[in-house]
């Protein structure tokens, strides 16, 4: 007998969530990133043993607090909490005691699914303050997403939650998103790690050609800002920084791709493209009421 379900995790910017799930799905799939919302979108992987398959989502900026999240992320973080078979709620050991996924999430009803609450980075804790914490949520699973402390025993859990019923994908397939979204994310998060805090938000990363069968792989990507300022920001002075993303952007999409790649950047202006729906659909979001979504 198989057990198939959807783990949907769920937790503050930083928390771990994007190192959580590459340990469970043991590729570098979500994007992880110490500058907070760098998946934007819910990210979809795979995990199958022998006789279990959890499909995994994420929901980037749910729980952001300094962060008004557009309707239609929240459209696809909700979706992703509705969807869920069982729910990680992921918190950082070392901001203390979390407030309830409800409360933390403004959910006006409780989730279906059972919530397992989770606290990470326990390795950056003393044992005092662990054993405090433990006392305080005796309920609490206590991990390190980065060493892999608590993961085995976690993943045994959630296998046990999950229903009854045949693998819900091709064994061999690690994610039903493409190639070309992880590549995209992957360009963004290199040009996250080089830049200050005033562009994140505003940073969005589309793949508009992908050509495969021809050696190097030609990739080319744009890089959509909201402003000119941002836009002579992300390509420096002299075009240095846009070189520098271009080049250490390249050596991740290699690895994921598997081949050389010729990666053709483009930095381009969209204003105001995070207020408009026709742009928040090409860049992959689910719109409230979509009907095709
Ligand atoms: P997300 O925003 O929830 O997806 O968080 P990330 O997975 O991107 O992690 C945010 C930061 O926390 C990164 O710098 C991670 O390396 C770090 N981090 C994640 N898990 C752990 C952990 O178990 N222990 C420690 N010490 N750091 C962690
Ligand atoms: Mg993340």
């Amino acid at each position: 007998m198989t057990r198939a379900g959807i783990v949907t995790v769920v937790g503050k910017p930083n928390a771990g969530k994007s190192t959580l799930l590459n340990r469970i799905v043991g590729e570098k799939l979500a994007i992880v990133s110490d500058k907070p919302q760098s998946t934007r979108d819910r990210v979809v992987g795979i995990r199958t043993t022998d006789d279990t398959q959890m499909v995994v989502l994420d929901t980037p900026g749910l729980l952001n607090p300094r962060y008004e999240l557009h309707r239609a992320m929240r459209t696809t973080a909700l979706r992703a909490l509705a969807d869920a078979d069982v729910i990680v709620y992921l918190a950082d050991a070392t901001e203390r005691v979390p407030p309830p996924l409800e409360e933390a999430a403004d959910l006006t009803a409780p989730p279906r699914a059972p919530v397992i609450s989770v606290l990470n980075k326990v390795d950056a804790l003393r044992s005092v303050e662990r054993d405090e914490l433990r006392a305080l949520l005796p309920e609490a699973r206590f991990i390190s997403a980065l060493n892999g402390d608590g993961v085995d025993e976690l993943l045994a859990e959630l296998s046990l939650v999950l229903p009854e019923g045949p693998f819900l994908y091709p064994e061999d397939e690690i994610s039903t998103a493409s190639v070309r979204f992880f590549v995209g994310e992957l360009v963004r998060e290199t040009a996250l790690e080089q830049l200050d805090q005033e562009v994140p938000y505003s940073l969005a990363c589309v793949v508009e050609e992908f050509r495969e069968g021809r050696t190097p792989v030609y990739i080319r990507t744009v890089l959509y800002v909201e402003r000119e300022s941002q836009k002579r920001i992300l390509i420096g002075s002299g075009g240095q920084r846009i070189r520098d993303i271009g080049r250490a952007a390249r050596a991740k999409v290699e690895q994921l791709v598997g081949e050389p790649v010729y990666l053709d950047l483009w930095v381009k202006v969209l204003p105001n493209w995070r207020k408009s729906d026709s742009a928040l659909r090409r860049f992959g979001y689910r719109l409230h009421d979509d009907p095709s979504s």
